[in-house]
């Protein structure tokens, strides 16, 4: 098989290459809404209908319209845009579902992986439901799946935590994550791990393991596994950077 390696601007290639008859482009549904994963890294790692399905709405609602234009153009994509953010959704929300109830199609996307995974989308997402507007999630990159795999805990039961609370209700989840038996994924910004690391080594053990996955997808990615004690020292030393998963082994 041929025709993987996604060249600027040229989504027919990507859409056709393989098999014609297979990826040629879907019928989008109207007064519909489409939640569509985006790279968190790697520009490749897009799906053929997410593709198409970016290339045939009407609107493409986007976190920031600066970042995604990077991804859209490197398609090929003009299909128009329009910024839909945790500062405006609030407000921007019922517009919207006006908008969709009218016969319009859109996709939402942030700015890297999956709309509504420590993103903003799950209000658009309620709301279109509770109209009984046509919500459509496709499936694609997001950071915390291939954290948690490449960590080697356990991956048939986890909990998903997103960012820890910063300050309020902070310890208090903490200490709850202590008791948790199935293997615990957090999302962490690099000037922050070392204090998470600190912490949850205080209330869970600085012998708990664990894993850090950085810069999934892109030329510097790296895993490290350890203990809680270990990951804080390597951090404390060498000062992290770039986009971290954090993912710990549940409580025995
Ligand atoms: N919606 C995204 C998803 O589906 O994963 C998450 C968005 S959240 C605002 C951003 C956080 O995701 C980062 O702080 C980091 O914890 C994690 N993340 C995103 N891209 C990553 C990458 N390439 N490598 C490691 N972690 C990443």
């Amino acid at each position: 098989m041929t025709g993987f390696i996604c060249k600027r601007n040229d989504l027919s290639l990507i859409l056709n290459t393989c098999n014609p008859a297979k990826y040629k482009r879907l019928q989008i549904e109207p007064s519909t809404i489409y939640v569509v994963p985006t790279p968190i890294g790697n520009l490749a790692d897009i799906t053929h209908r997410s593709l198409s399905v970016l290339s045939d709405v009407d609107l493409i609602l986007c976190e920031d319209t600066r970042v995604s234009r990077k991804l859209l153009n490197h398609y090929g994509i003009d299909t128009p845009s329009k910024s839909y953010h945790m500062y405006n959704e609030h407000h921007t929300v019922h517009g919207l579902v006006d908008k969709l109830q009218q016969g319009m199609s859109m996709a939402l996307i942030s700015d890297a992986g999956t709309p509504a995974i420590s993103d903003p989308g799950f209000l658009l997402v309620r709301a279109c439901l509770q109209v009984g507007l046509r919500v459509i999630t496709l499936p694609g990159p997001t950071a915390f799946i291939p954290a948690l795999v490449q960590s080697g805990f356990p991956t048939d039961r986890f909990v998903f935590e997103g960012f820890l609370p910063h300050k309020k209700g902070r310890k208090l989840r903490l200490s709850e994550l202590a008791e948790e038996t199935k293997t615990i994924v957090l999302y962490e910004s690099p000037h922050r791990i070392v204090k998470t690391l600190t912490q949850c080594a205080e209330v869970m053990g600085p012998d708990r393991p664990a894993s850090i996955s950085r810069e999934l997808t892109k030329a510097f990615e790296e895993t490290l596994r350890g203990t809680l004690k270990e990951l804080e020292t390597h951090f404390t030393v060498h000062k992290p950077k770039g986009e971290i998963v954090l993912v710990i082994q549940g409580k025995y």
